[in-house]
């Protein structure tokens, strides 16, 4: 079980440093190693992305991400920006599978900005397409406009895009996901505007004509949105294109308390993955030591769940975390008046010490 461990930068090396001590808590074998990706890589190599760190992350059965970021690297041009290593690592490996469950642990129902009975019990699985759409669409860029409200002024553009194989691909994933939940599906879209969105909603639904038991409907993207906070638990497993579905995740995320609770893992056909937290480098908090862990460490376990074959040990590990919890452990962003208020180093040792 080979690991490729690239930390990244800001909270990434401090809570990957716990993941690790859980994952070398356990009584499996693992070949780790780790490499710079993102500012820290820049700073190195002069590049987020380098030769050696994508060679190790493609030898790898999975990779165990933190995060990447940082203010100071806005002014960088784009291909050099610390977050270009992420989209590269998601097209040189292929991970067009995003999962990202939000569950609402009973023991957290006080930190979520909603009130307890709207998510007491939460749990839904949110199913991005990772590879396509607006975020990858050619062509794009800067240009002088021919057309529009105001030809001859400066203007930029992205191209939204799906093929058949790419929804194809995503949905058969979520429908699949569906069948081991409760056999609900949505599909999110926005038909009613886009072309590109009406072509997923024709795809989705042919798909769906193969899993006969798994329930099908459709929403549309602002709908979603507001049906998030409004009754979030009547979803089950939500499936939506790249730009849709990164802003609904992180919507999802505060359903749940705090983004520092929530794993995630981004997939390719063979089962090969990039495990990571749901939140990026926090540059606002990095270096106090007060980073939420669990994150990661749930990420972890997901990774020993889909691409290591170790289930057992992916479940221990999340017994592990739903303990230090049940003790009132909590780090800053999930405290709340009576619990003990532990820094990144002791919550990680908490879960090690359940475990
Ligand atoms: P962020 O997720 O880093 O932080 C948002 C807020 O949540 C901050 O207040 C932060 O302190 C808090 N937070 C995040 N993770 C936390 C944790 N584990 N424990 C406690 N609090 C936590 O998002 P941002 O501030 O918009 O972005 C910061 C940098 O991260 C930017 O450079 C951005 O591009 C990058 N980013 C990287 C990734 C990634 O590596 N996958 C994802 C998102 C953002």
């Amino acid at each position: 079980m080979k690991i490729a461990v690239l930390p990244g930068d800001g909270i990434g090396t401090e809570i990957v440093a716990e993941a690790v001590k859980v994952l070398g808590a356990l009584d499996l074998k693992f070949e780790m190693e780790t490499a710079l990706v993102g500012g820290a890589a820049y700073e190195a190599y002069g590049h987020p992305l380098p030769e050696a760190t994508l060679k190790l992350a493609k030898a790898a059965d999975a990779v165990l991400f933190g995060a990447v970021g940082d203010w100071k690297y806005d002014k960088l041009e784009r291909s050099l920006r610390p977050e270009q290593a992420i989209l590269g690592l998601r097209k040189n490996l292929g991970l067009f599978a995003n999962f990202r469950p939000a569950i609402c642990y009973e023991q957290l129902v006080d930190a979520s900005s909603l009130k307890p009975e709207l998510v007491a019990g939460l749990d839904i699985l949110i199913i991005r397409e990772l590879t396509g759409d607006i975020y990858f669409g050619q062509p794009r860029g800067r240009r002088i406009a021919t057309d529009g409200h105001f030809p001859g002024t400066e203007e930029a553009f992205d191209t939204m895009r799906y093929s058949r194989p790419e929804i194809e691909r995503i949905a058969h994933v979520a429908f699949q996901a569906a069948r081991k939940r409760s056999k609900r599906v949505t599909s999110v879209d926005k038909a009613n505007v886009l072309e590109t969105f009406q072509f997923w909603k024709d795809v989705v639904t042919e798909v769906g004509e193969q899993y006969p038991d798994v329930q099908l409907d459709h929403m549309y993207v602002d709908n979603a949105a507001m049906q998030l906070v409004r009754a979030p638990k009547k979803f089950d497993v939500v499936v939506t294109g790249n730009i849709f579905g990164d802003i609904l995740s992180d919507e999802a995320a505060m359903l749940t308390g705090s983004i520092g609770m929530l794993p995630s893992a981004s997939l390719n056909s063979s089962n090969q993955g990039l495990y990571e937290p749901s939140h990026g480098s926090a540059p606002d908090i990095a270096g106090k030591g007060i980073a939420n862990p669990l994150a990661t460490i749930l990420s972890a376990a997901m990774m020993l769940r889909f691409s290591l074959k170790q289930p057992e040990a992916a479940q221990r590990i999340e017994v592990a975390v739903q303990s230090v919890l049940t003790q009132g452990l909590r780090t800053a962003d999930i405290f709340s008046p009576g619990a003990t208020r532990v820094n990144t180093q002791e919550m990680g040792a908490a879960v090690v010490k359940a475990l």
